[in-house]
């Protein structure tokens, strides 16, 4: 039986009804699937953190590989459809609550997961929030492969100068590296989204791709420079409070033009230019 007849008849037994809000659009193409599972290279000794499992097609994809997997649901009516579809795995455990609530180090810690893999097709209304807390929280993961919205895997896999280029890139880009795994069209869900779906992994470094003196600062003004992104950096530095002599040296020292965009500078480029100005601080 096709995947779509599958999750057509699981849906009617349950009478289960789609929640818009809650980003619900099952994958119903194996080859897909497949992609995404080949993607996470699992092997005996991998754990999987799942989030959202809607009726456990892909939750049961990837217990064929894993020795564990955590699924996280928070739609109560998909609980019940779950114990069903999942009752014959003894490596899978069902968690119901919402991902952004969750302590991601502290369920690796208590479930005893090693080699941890997010594997997801994500809910699209919570996917910067959530990949902003799988990087910044630093559980311990090793990869996250994800289905997302394609305008939002393009962002960031985006280099400098582009138009996709922002503080997304720049955040997924310090902690991993990020490849784009396979476009994705509507017609692989039910219901059918109206945006372009991808699937992207990204692994993630041992040590973030530059060195920087503040994280918090380093973020701010990569965050101030997009969000200010017809200033040239001088204009975005300005609010930092640094007088003007201070400024100078800043970008003499850095050697990076005061007229430049943020939207042109490399990683390493707002590495320097904020040990810089954490220097004149
Ligand atoms: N994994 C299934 C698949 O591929 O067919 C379903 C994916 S569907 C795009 C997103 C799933 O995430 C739904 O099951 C939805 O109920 C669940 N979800 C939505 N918001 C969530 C949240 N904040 N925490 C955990 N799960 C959530």
């Amino acid at each position: 039986m096709s995947l779509a007849s599958k999750t057509k008849d699981i849906i009617n037994h349950f009478g289960f009804k789609f929640s818009k809000s809650l980003g619900q659009n099952f994958l119903i193409d194996q080859n897909i699937l497949d992609k995404i599972v080949g993607a996470a290279e699992l092997n005996n000794e991998s754990c999987v953190i799942e989030i959202g499992p809607g009726i456990g097609t892909m939750t049961q994809e990837v217990a064929k590989f894993a020795s564990k997997v955590v699924a996280i649901e928070l739609d109560d009516t998909l609980i019940p459809v779950l114990n069903e579809t999942l009752g014959n795995y003894n490596n899978i455990k069902v968690i119901h609550n919402d991902a952004l609530k969750v302590n991601f180090k502290r369920l690796i810690e208590e479930e005893n997961l090693t080699e941890v893999k997010v594997v997801a097709n994500l809910p699209y209304y919570v996917t910067t929030p959530i990949i902003s807390k799988l990087l910044t929280e630093k559980p311990g993961l090793r990869a996250i492969i994800i289905m997302i919205q394609r305008e939002v895997a393009d962002r960031m896999v985006a280099k400098p100068g582009s138009k996709e280029y922002g503080a997304l890139s720049l955040l997924v880009q310090y902690y991993t590296k990020v490849e784009k795994i396979t476009r994705v069209p509507p017609a692989c869900f039910i219901p059918q989204p109206k945006v372009e779906s991808a699937v992207i992994k990204m692994t993630i470094l041992e040590e973030p791709a530059v060195k920087v003196n503040d994280e918090k600062l380093f973020f701010k003004i990569i965050r101030d420079s997009f969000n200010m992104r017809r200033k040239t950096l001088w204009n975005v530095l300005k609010q930092t409070g640094l007088s003007q002599e201070k400024l100078e040296k800043v970008f003499s020292d850095s050697g990076i033009d005061p007229k430049r965009r943020g939207e042109t500078l490399t990683i390493e480029e707002f590495a320097k230019l904020s040990d810089r100005v954490r220097d004149n601080m």
